[in-house]
């Protein structure tokens, strides 16, 4: 069993109806980024940077970040990277002083993007430091928790500034970085049609969206029931936004952990999705999975899917998918 999927390393992810597959990696740290190459990663789907943030005191410098930046660059060999600006809010320990402290409702709070445009040196520093890197292999840049347009338009105009400024001094960067937002606040997932043109690309993070679609805290063991996104509304969602960005041409992942659960692999195909970010750890499984569907049985059984009323009916359409 396990040398069956140690053979996979170096297999296509294809459907067995002949449909690729991308599978990029979610990744924090060196070690990450070596097992996402070595597995066969399509990309780093999403890049983490909170933990050059947190176990220390003071803030990470423009040069610590670039070379951070730079050697997950180097370390996929050309292939792209994703680089989230900063989710650090009062719901991650962070001993910088970076974020408040005590918030009443942390999840709700200043966090992601909120955070980084509320320190704009911050912003603007991570930025010019994941341009630096762009000079070493294609980088993409994907903001968190964004919940309105202009959020995303500022952090365009940013980019556009501080690389002119990059250029200016003479450092040799990327022509053009891709720009992506998380789709994981409700309002922004709804609210896409009227933003979709400003983005590059989508990733949505099934882990924030269920906890605020739902109303349930991703942490509260006492919600684990109810925190699922085996809920209609959830798969409702995510089959409007990969719908509308495939129509608008814009590619789109999912990079929660839904996305490296196997069990989730069909119902995930059958949503339209062709990209998955996933912890290298599950992705071994997720292509195995990938390998045994067949996209045209699971799409004829999409309607089936959208008439399920409840969890147990999407349990159940879950649990037949992988039976065959
Ligand atoms: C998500 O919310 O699904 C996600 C991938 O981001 P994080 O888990 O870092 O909040
Ligand atoms: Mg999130």
């Amino acid at each position: 069993e396990r040398k069956e999927l140690h053979r996979l390393r170096r297999e296509p992810t294809r459907t067995r109806d002949g449909h690729d597959i991308q599978l990029h990696a979610n990744a924090e740290s060196r070690e990450d980024v070596a097992e996402a190459h070595a597995l066969g990663a399509s990309g780093i789907g999403l890049y983490r940077t909170e933990f050059l943030f947190l176990q220390r005191h003071e803030l990470p410098d423009e040069e610590e970040q670039f070379r951070a930046y730079r050697d997950v660059v180097l370390g996929m060999s050309g292939r792209p990277v994703t680089i989230r600006t900063l989710d650090l809010g009062a719901d991650k320990a962070d001993r910088t002083g970076l974020a408040l402290r005590d918030e009443p409702n942390p999840a709700l709070g200043l966090r992601g993007v909120r955070l980084s445009m509320a320190r704009s040196g911050l912003l603007d520093t991570q930025l010019r430091a994941a341009l630096r890197a762009s000079g070493y292999g294609p980088i993409r840049i994907l903001v968190p928790m964004v919940t309105s347009r202009e959020e995303i338009a500022t952090v365009r105009t940013r980019i556009k500034l501080i690389g002119r400024d990059l250029r200016t001094q003479g450092y040799e960067i990327a022509d053009y970085v891709p720009l992506g937002a998380m789709i994981e606040v409700p309002a922004a997932a709804i609210a896409l049609p009227g933003y979709i043109g400003k983005l590059d690309f989508l990733s949505i993070g099934t882990n924030d969206l269920v906890q605020y679609l739902l109303a349930a805290d991703r942490n509260n063991e006492a919600l684990a029931e109810l925190y699922t996104p085996l809920h209609p509304a959830v798969i409702r969602l995510v089959r409007d936004v990969i719908r509308l960005a495939h129509a608008r041409g814009k590619s789109v992942a999912v990079c929660g952990e839904m996305a490296g659960d196997p069990a989730f692999t069909p119902l995930l195909l059958a949503l339209g999705l062709n990209e998955f970010s996933l912890h290298p750890g599950t992705l071994l499984e997720v292509r195995r999975r990938i390998r045994e569907c067949d996209l045209a049985t699971l799409k004829k059984r999409v309607p089936a899917l959208m008439r399920a009323r409840d969890r147990s009916d999407i349990e159940a359409w879950v649990a037949r998918a992988c039976a065959d």
